[in-house]
Formats: structure tokens, C-alpha cells, sequence
């Protein structure tokens, strides 16, 4: 395997470990674990398996930093400082994280440097500004049963919420690590951090960074495992707080979990959005859009546009534009710029996605375009586009978490708002139409956490992102995100 930058090279070679309490170690029983390139299954590093011991450990070593108080207590804009580094770290060894990333998870050099890389670097510049501007309110009360003539002073207090377990996924593996690292940082907060089995990689390259740019030990700590270390992580009763990315289905693992000592818990979760393509449209844009919507990142985003209306005037010009453009699509590893669908990251995953496309024709959908694996090695398969399909079918219904949609025909407003939220999940939507009025009033009625009009995949670390429904509890990113990891103390004095 060729591998350009000499930072990764050596990263792989020097056996990555875990970090707790600021120290490079194995896992306490000497077990570790592969994790493989997706383009050749070739393996690029074995990794420690972290188990219940080492959980325990991290969480220990969180707790001590969080109680100690430097970190809580530093000055908020030292910790700035601190934030506002990693940011510039990351930007610096831009190039080879996202080959890392890349490398471990298959997807684009592209998209991992930018979508990935520079994003990540963006979140923590958005939350190194906040340390400074956490408040408090002065209030006013009444105090009923208290003698008129005494006086009071009340006010509240923004504080951490103390121990955070934060699991991610592999679809984003540095960037959902920085969604949650960031905003627990920025308030004072310490973490353990659980990345995803398929793609360890990224997260440990993190802490070597967080560690340069001034991090204190213990106040992030990464165990790197498998699903039950997720499990120590989210049961662990000295934990204060879990957030988690991933599927529906562990979600509600999560949640069973979290009741032992009632903590926290904020979860992102799976997606099946609507992407609504009106007969005003601009049809070459929606075209565009919506393949974005469907295949960006290979279709392993919980917030891809997978099922498609189409209003019926423009159906037959819109789907026959959408085949031709997507039939054009190269599949091909990540390190080819060229390719515009990469292996999934898995055998798994393809397994999962090549049982759905196999589904979809066995229901008695249609398909428009792909619908097939590609080549025998590698987990590769075509972008799908199917139609013909009924409401009742899986792949109407189910995340398939590959880059496979349908497209489907109406004819009114009432009717597709309908279908659109005909769905356990309300992640993302889309709407095209050139119609302002129309973008407002179908936006507000969207069971969903976010409405893309005229675009798709439109994040920034300043809006709240997060799902209604089964796709998730609470908003990351933006100011919500600082409530996620805070807490609410209120004071009252008498004076
Ligand atoms: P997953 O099992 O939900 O994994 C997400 C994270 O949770 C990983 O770090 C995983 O660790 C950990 N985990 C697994 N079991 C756990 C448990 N019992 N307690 C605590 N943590 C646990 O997702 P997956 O199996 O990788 O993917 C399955 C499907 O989930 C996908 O096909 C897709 O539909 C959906 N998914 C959604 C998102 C999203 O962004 N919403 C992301 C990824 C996948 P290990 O990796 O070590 O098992
Ligand atoms: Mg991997």
C-alpha cells in the first residue's frame, strides 16, 4: 500500500495505543484488534482492545482531572488558548490526517481532509470562542413565604456536567470526535472517548494532538475497543454523562444503559430524510443536489436524502437526467480523485447495503440506475437509484446507509409532506423549488431537525444539528451543544 505522508507512516508503524491520563498504553489484558483498509483488506495497524478494566481506568483518570479542578478552573481564556490550538494543529497536519482517515475508513482524500479534517478544525475554533462567554442570569424572585422585608440576591451558574463517555461512529470518525471533544472542552468538562472498531485511527492521532497543544492529562482520554467497550463506557456508573452517534438500535442500548446511575445521555441516531424536488425547481440544481444528497460519502451519512418525491410534471425529465448523471459515476478507491463513490467500510456494510439492493428487486422496485456490488474485492457497489416503489417497502422505510435512493412521483403539497413524514426517523430533509413562500411553509412542516432548501449536507459548527423522532435526543453543534455539557445551578442568597 502506498502511503504519501511520512507522519502517517510512522503513526502506523509505531503500534498506536490508547491515551489515558496522558500515557501511550495496551490494553491491561495485552489483547488488541486489526483495523483494515477498506479499498484492499489489507491491514494497517492492530490496535489495544480496550475491555471493562481499561474503561474503568479512563473513566478514573477523567474523574480525577475533572475533580482536581485545574481544567474547570482554568481561565476561560487560557482554555481558549488551548481550543484555538488544536484547531491550528489540525489545519497544520491537515494532509495527513485525512490520509489517515482515508486510509482506515475508504473514503475520499477528499472529503476526509475537507469534510473531515478541515470541519473538525472548524468546531474547534466555533467552540474555542465560548469559554469567555458562558453567563449566567440574574434573577428576580418573589419569595412568597419569605418575610416581606427580607431582601435576596439569586443567580444562576453554567457548570460542567463532569464526566462525558463519547461514542462515535466510523462514517465520521474525526469529525464526530470533534463535535463532542470540542464543546465538552470549551466547558469545562472531561471525556472518554470510544471511536469505532472499523476506524480507531483518527481518534488516536487526535490525542497526540491535544496532548501538543497543551490538553491536560486525563482531561481526554481515548479507549479504543469494540461494542461492549461502548457498553462498560455507557453502564460505567462514575460517568456523568453519555453521548453518543450511531444506529437507532444501540441508541436504545445506549438509553437501558445510562438508567443505572440516570446520567445524561444525547444521542444522534439513523435517518431515512426526504428529499422533496418541486416542479419549480431549478431541475439541473436539484439534479445535482439531490445525487450529493444520496451518494456524499458514499451514502454513509445519517443524514443522506434516500427517498425522493419528485412532483409528477417534471418526474419523467428529472429521473431520466438523474440516471444518465448518476450512471457517470466512477467507483473507485479513495485515493483516486477521481472516484465519486469509494468503498463502504465494511464487509458488513456491504453485505448490509447489497441485501437491501436484493430486497428492493425481490419487493418489486425498479432499478433506474446501478444496483449492483462492483468488482470481488474491496467493498465496493454501484450508486442505485430505484423507482417504482411503494411506501410499505424496506428500502422506502429502513437506513440503508449506502448510496442507494428512490425516487418516487407526486402530485401535491398536503400529499408529500405527508409521505415525507410518514417515517419513524426526522434527521434532515430537503425541499427544492425556486417558490419562496413555499420553501417557508413546507419547511415548517417537515418532521425534521434540519430543512435544506436548494442545497443538502449544509452544516456548520454554528447550527444545531440533531434528529426528532427516533433519530435522536438533543442538538449538537451550535449553542446547544453548550447545553448539552452544562448544567444549571441556581443560587439564592438572603441578603
Ligand atoms: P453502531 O453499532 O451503532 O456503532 C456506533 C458506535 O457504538 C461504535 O463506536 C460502536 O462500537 C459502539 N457500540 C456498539 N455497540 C454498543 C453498545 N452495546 N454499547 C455502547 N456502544 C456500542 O453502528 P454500526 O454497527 O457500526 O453500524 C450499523 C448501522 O448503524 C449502519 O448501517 C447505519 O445504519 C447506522 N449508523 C448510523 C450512524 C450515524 O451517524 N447515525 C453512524 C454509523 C452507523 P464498535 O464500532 O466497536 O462496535
Ligand atoms: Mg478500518
Amino acid at each position: 500500500m502506498s502511503i504519501a505522508s511520512a507522519k502517517v507512516k510512522e503513526f502506523l508503524n509505531s503500534s498506536p495505543r490508547m491515551l489515558i491520563d496522558g500515557e501511550w498504553v495496551s490494553a491491561k489484558s495485552g489483547q488488541t484488534f486489526d483495523t483494515h483498509n477498506p479499498a484492499t483488506g489489507e491491514v494497517l495497524a492492530s490496535v489495544p482492545l480496550g475491555a471493562s478494566e481499561d474503561v474503568d481506568l479512563a473513566v478514573a483518570a477523567a474523574r480525577r482531572a475533572f475533580d482536581a479542578g485545574g481544567w474547570v478552573a482554568m481561565r476561560p481564556n487560557t482554555r481558549e488558548k488551548i481550543i484555538w490550538r488544536i484547531a491550528e494543529l489540525m489545519d497544520e497536519y491537515a494532509a495527513d490526517l485525512g490520509e489517515l482517515e482515508s486510509l482506515d475508513n475508504g473514503k475520499s482524500v477528499g472529503i476526509a481532509t475537507v469534510a473531515d479534517v478541515r470541519f473538525a478544525a472548524e468546531c474547534f475554533r466555533y467552540y474555542a470562542g465560548w469559554p469567555t462567554k458562558l453567563t449566567g442570569t440574574t434573577n428576580n424572585p418573589s419569595m412568597l413565604l419569605a418575610d416581606p422585608s427580607q431582601e435576596f440576591h439569586a443567580y444562576t451558574r453554567r457548570e460542567p456536567v463532569g464526566v462525558c463517555a463519547q461514542i462515535v461512529p466510523w462514517n465520521f470518525p474525526l469529525l464526530m470526535a470533534a463535535w463532542k471533544i470540542a464543546p465538552a472542552l470549551a466547558t469545562g468538562n472531561t471525556v472518554v472517548l470510544k471511536p469505532a472498531e472499523q476506524t480507531p485511527l483518527s481518534a488516536l492521532m487526535l490525542g497526540e494532538i491535544l496532548l501538543e497543544a497543551g490538553v491536560p492529562a486525563g482531561v481526554v482520554n481515548i479507549v479504543t475497543g469494540e461494542g461492549e467497550t461502548g457498553a462498560a463506557l455507557s453502564s460505567h456508573d462514575d460517568v456523568d454523562k453519555v453521548a453518543f452517534t450511531g444506529s437507532t438500535e444501540v441508541g436504545k442500548l445506549i438509553v437501558e444503559a445510562a438508567r443505572g446511575n440516570l446520567k445524561k445521555v444525547s444521542l444522534e441516531l439513523g435517518g431515512k430524510s426526504p428529499n422533496i424536488v418541486f416542479a419549480d425547481a431549478d431541475i439541473a440544481a436539484a439534479v445535482a443536489g439531490t445525487i450529493m444528497g444520496f451518494t456524499f460519502n458514499s451514502g454513509q451519512a445519517c443524514e443522506s436524502g434516500t427517498r425522493v418525491y419528485v412532483h409528477a410534471d417534471i418526474y419523467d425529465e428529472f429521473t431520466s437526467a438523474l440516471a444518465a448523471a448518476v450512471g457517470t459515476l466512477k467507483v473507485g478507491p479513495g485515493n483516486d480523485p477521481e472516484s465519486a463513490i469509494t468503498p463502504l467500510v465494511s464487509q458488513e456494510q456491504l453485505d448490509r447495503v447489497t441485501g437491501y439492493l436484493e430486497a428492493g428487486k425481490a419487493d418489486g422496485a425498479r432499478v433506474l440506475v446501478g444496483g449492483e456490488r462492483v468488482g470481488d474485492s474491496g467493498y465496493y457497489v454501484q450508486a442505485t437509484v430505484f423507482v417504482d416503489a411503494t411506501p410499505d417497502m424496506s428500502i422506502v422505510r429502513e437506513e440503508i446507509f449506502g448510496p442507494v435512493a428512490v425516487a418516487m412521483k407526486f402530485t401535491d403539497e398536503d400529499e408529500v409532506i405527508a409521505s415525507a413524514n410518514d417515517s419513524d426517523y426526522g434527521l434532515a430533509a430537503g425541499i427544492w423549488t425556486t417558490n419562496l413562500s413555499r420553501a417557508h411553509r413546507v419547511a415548517a412542516r417537515l418532521k425534521a431537525g434540519q430543512v435544506w432548501v436548494n442545497t443538502f449536507h449544509a452544516f456548520d459548527a454554528g447550527l444545531p444539528f440533531g434528529g426528532y423522532r427516533q433519530s435522536g435526543w438533543g442538538r449538537e453543534l451550535g449553542a446547544e451543544s453548550i447545553e448539552l455539557y452544562t448544567q444549571i445551578k441556581a443560587v439564592n442568597i438572603a441578603l
